[in-house]
């Protein structure tokens, strides 16, 4: 059993399992003693499009921000790449922190608005439940625990800005919990490559759909060809529905007649 794997069976067997409703008592300020310690030697997994958000931010390209900010880990058991921050070598912080806090904070990852709230999906880990739940992180360094603003989940979800992130957080979902992977099948090499380059690299995979002959053998609207060009939400919508097709034989894409061989 792999870091991860042991980390959700201790969270699904031990953690008090809450609910949208189910209030906490949470504050965080720059005035706290513990002011910026919780993002350092953290684990924070990148959802694609936290990427879009870090990577614009930051006015790079995603390959820049894949190969300047990330990590890719290598697990026995993961079905297919995941990406988290790479902290800094010497001093294990967060390359995105600066003394003044976080500075993309207006863009910050999905699970950095989250903590101290964590959601464990289970059907995406190793059981076969189907129900998200919540679960307090109480990380014994963290002081917010200690002041008296009251939440409930719901309440901090939106005051932190996670519902921007949802939609495209279960499209994900539904190919990384694809049955394909809960049902134990592995991808060869060339398709989880294809999985990197459209979750991750996403201005890797638009040089793709431009310059390659992908736009002569799949028939996409020119309405649809048009959004993508610009608009990274729109490009990885699209990307997802490649993926379904071409990793999972789903009838998300029309090929051409004249290309009824699939891609490559
Ligand atoms: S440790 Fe907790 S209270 Fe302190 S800065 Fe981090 S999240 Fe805020
Ligand atoms: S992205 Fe920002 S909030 Fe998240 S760990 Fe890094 S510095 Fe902290």
């Amino acid at each position: 059993m792999n870091n991860l794997e042991r980390l959700n069976k201790i969270i699904l067997k031990e953690y008090p399992r809450l609910e949208e409703k189910d209030k906490f008592s949470f504050e965080c300020h720059k005035g706290l003693s513990c002011f910026n310690k919780c993002c350092n030697d953290v684990n924070i997994f990148l959802t694609p499009y936290d990427i879009i958000r870090l990577k614009n931010r930051l006015g790079i390209s995603s390959s820049e921000f894949l190969e300047n900010y990330t990590i890719l880990p290598v697990e026995a058991n993961l079905k297919h790449p995941i990406v988290m921050l790479k902290m800094e070598n010497d001093t294990l912080d967060c390359p995105l922190l600066s003394k003044d806090g976080c500075i993309v904070y207006e863009d910050r990852p999905w699970a950095c608005r989250m903590y101290p709230i964590g959601m464990a999906s289970p059907s995406d880990i190793i059981s076969n439940e189907q129900d998200e739940f919540y679960f307090l992180l109480k990380e014994p360094i963290c002081q917010g625990f200690t002041q008296n603003k009251e939440w409930t989940i719901l309440k901090w979800k939106d005051d932190q800005g996670v519902n921007e992130y949802t939609e495209l957080g279960e499209k994900f979902k539904e190919i990384s919990c694809h049955p394909f992977f809960t049902n134990g099948k592995i991808l060869e090499p060339v398709k989880l490559e294809m999985f990197y380059m459209v979750c991750y690299d996403l201005d890797k995979f638009r040089e793709f759909v431009f310059r390659s002959s992908f736009l002569k053998r799949f028939e996409v609207e020119d309405e649809q060809v048009k959004k993508m060009k610009n608009d990274d939400v729109e490009l990885l919508k699209f990307g997802f529905e490649w993926l379904k097709f071409s990793l999972f034989g789903e009838q998300t894409m029309k090929l051409r007649q004249e290309y009824m061989k699939p891609i490559q």
